[in-house]
C-alpha cells in the first residue's frame, strides 16, 4: 500500500491552504487531500460572507488577518489572480457606553498607526438615513436597542470572492503535484504502535502509538502524518481517540434582502466611505447585527451571531430559520434602518462556525503524528493563508513560521500546550 507523507482530511479553505503551503515548501512530499464532498470548499467555506478586516487588537489576530490580506492583495495586484477584492471597509457603530469602552483600544491602535475614521451621529444620520436615537421609543427600549453615538470606519477591510480563493489554492496545489480525492469520507483515524508486535488487539496502552492514516469509504490511506482540517467535524474525528481540540460547532445564518426600493438602493450605494462607493460592511451597536453589501446581487446580506441559548451542534446540512429573520434580525434592523420596512429575504443559507471555546482563535497542534488545523471561529477565510503557513511550519518542526510579508510567527502560540494568544477586544 502507498504511504503518503501527509494525508489532509478536509478540502475547505484551511485544508487547501495547508496543502498548498506544505507542497510549496516540500516539492517532493507526497501529499493527498481527501474530502467527503465532491468538490473543494463546499462545506462551511462556501457559507462564508467573504468579509475580511485587518483591524484587530490582539497581536495574534492582527498577524493572521493582516498578513493574509496583504497576500491576497499581492495575488490580485501583482500576480493577476482575480480574487474580486473590494476594499469596502468596515463601519462599526457604537452606543455611548460601547464607544467609551473602545476608547483605550482605539487610542492604543492609533499609536500603532492604524487607520480609522470616526463619524458622529449626525453625520451617520445624514449619510445613511439611520435612526440614531431611541429615546422615547418604548418598543426599541423594550428590545434593548442602543442609540448610535459614533461610527468608526476601518478602510483596510472588505470583501473577497471565496470561491476564487479556494480555486487558487486547489489549482496551485495540483500544479505542484499534490493529489486530491473527493467523495472520500474518513470514518476514523487509524492508530498503530510504532513498533508493532503483530499481536491481535494492538495497540496496547503500554505501546508507543501513532496515527498512521485514515480509514475511508474507499479503503485505508496510510500516511506518515495525518492532518485533520475537517472544520466543524474535527471533534468527531478526534473525540474517539481522546484528543481534545476545544472546537465546537454553532449554526450561523445569512439572509439576503434585495435593494428593491430607491431608499435601499441609495443605502447600498452610499458614497463617501470607500473608493468602491458603497455601504461598508456595517455592524450595529446592540444587538450587533451585521450587514454586508452584496453588490453582485444588488442586495444586503444580514446576519447575527447569537449565543445563549444557541446550541453547540454539528449538523450535516444546517437550515436557516425563517423566525430568526422575522422576529429577530428584521425587528432590529427596521428600527435602525426604516428603509427595510416590510422587506423579506429572497434567499438565505446557514452554516457552522467551528468555534474554539478557549479564546476564539485557531488551533494548530500535533501529537503522535496527528496534526490538527481548525477552530477558525468564524474568521477562517480572512486568516487562512497565515494558518496554512503556520501548519506547514509545524509539519516541518520549525519554531517559527514566516507569514506573508516576512513576518515571523511562533508556531507554538496556536498550540494547546504552549498556547500564547491575547484576548481580542474588538469582537463582532
Ligand atoms: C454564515 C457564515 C459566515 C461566515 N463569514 C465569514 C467571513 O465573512 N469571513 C471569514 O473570514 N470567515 C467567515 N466564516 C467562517 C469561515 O467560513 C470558516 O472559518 C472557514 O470556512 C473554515 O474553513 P475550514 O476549512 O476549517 O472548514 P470547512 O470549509 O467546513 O471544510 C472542512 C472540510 O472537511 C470535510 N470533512 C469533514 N469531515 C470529513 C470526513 N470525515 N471525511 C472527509 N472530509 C470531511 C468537509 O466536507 C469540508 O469540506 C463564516 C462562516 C459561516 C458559517
Amino acid at each position: 500500500m502507498v504511504e503518503y507523507d501527509a494525508v489532509i482530511v478536509g478540502a475547505g479553505i484551511l485544508g487547501l491552504s495547508t496543502a498548498h503551503h506544505l507542497k510549496n515548501r516540500y516539492g517532493n512530499a507526497q501529499v493527498l487531500v481527501v474530502d467527503k464532498l465532491n468538490a473543494a470548499g463546499q462545506a462551511n467555506t462556501a457559507k462564508s460572507a467573504g468579509a475580511f478586516r485587518c483591524l484587530f487588537h490582539s497581536r495574534t489576530n492582527f498577524a493572521l488577518a493582516d498578513s493574509s490580506a496583504e497576500f491576497h492583495r499581492h495575488l490580485q495586484d501583482d500576480l493577476g489572480v482575480n480574487l474580486k477584492l473590494r476594499w469596502t471597509g468596515y463601519l462599526w457603530l457604537f452606543d455611548e457606553e460601547g464607544y467609551k469602552q473602545m476608547q483605550p483600544v482605539l487610542k492604543d491602535l492609533a499609536g500603532k498607526s492604524f487607520e480609522c475614521k470616526e463619524y458622529d451621529r449626525s453625520e451617520l444620520a445624514e449619510k445613511l438615513s439611520i435612526q440614531t436615537n431611541f429615546n422615547g421609543d418604548e418598543e426599541a427600549q423594550l428590545m434593548g436597542l442602543a442609540s448610535v453615538h459614533k461610527g468608526v470606519f476601518i478602510p483596510k477591510a472588505g470583501l473577497i470572492d471565496v470561491d476564487s480563493l479556494v480555486k487558487f489554492y486547489e489549482s496551485e496545489f495540483l500544479k505542484l503535484g499534490g493529489k486530491i480525492q473527493y467523495g472520500t469520507e474518513v470514518k476514523n483515524i487509524v492508530v498503530e504502535p510504532r513498533e508493532p508486535l503483530g499481536v491481535p488487539g494492538e495497540p496496547f496502552f503500554w505501546q508507543d502509538s501513532r496515527a498512521v492514516g485514515v480509514d475511508t469509504n474507499r479503503g485505508m490511506i496510510r500516511a506518515k502524518k495525518t492532518i485533520v482540517a475537517a472544520g466543524a467535524w474535527v471533534p468527531l474525528l478526534l473525540d474517539p481517540l481522546g484528543v481534545e481540540c476545544h472546537v465546537k460547532a454553532k449554526k450561523r445564518q445569512i439572509f439576503s434582502v434585495k435593494a428593491k426600493t430607491d431608499t435601499l438602493k441609495k443605502l447600498l450605494w452610499t458614497k463617501g466611505f470607500s473608493p468602491v462607493g458603497c455601504l461598508p460592511f456595517t455592524i450595529l451597536p446592540k444587538p450587533s447585527i451585521y450587514f454586508r453589501p452584496a453588490l453582485e446581487e444588488d442586495a444586503f446580506w444580514l446576519s447575527y451571531g447569537d449565543e445563549f441559548p444557541r446550541a453547540f451542534q454539528v449538523e450535516e446540512n444546517p437550515q436557516p430559520e425563517e423566525k430568526f429573520y422575522q422576529y429577530g434580525i428584521y425587528q432590529v434592523l427596521a428600527k435602525y434602518f426604516p428603509q427595510f420596512k416590510d422587506c423579506q429575504p429572497f434567499s438565505s443559507f446557514a452554516g457552522l462556525y467551528a468555534i474554539n471555546t478557549l479564546d476564539g482563535q485557531p488551533v494548530i497542534f500535533e501529537e503522535n503524528d496527528l496534526m490538527v488545523v481548525g477552530g477558525a471561529s468564524g474568521s477562517g477565510i480572512m486568516k487562512a493563508d497565515a494558518i496554512g503557513r503556520i501548519a506547514a511550519a509545524l509539519y516541518s518542526g520549525e519554531e517559527y513560521a514566516v507569514l506573508y510579508g516576512d513576518r515571523k510567527f511562533k508556531v507554538s502560540d496556536l498550540s494547546l500546550k504552549n498556547r500564547n494568544v491575547e484576548p481580542e477586544k474588538l469582537v463582532i
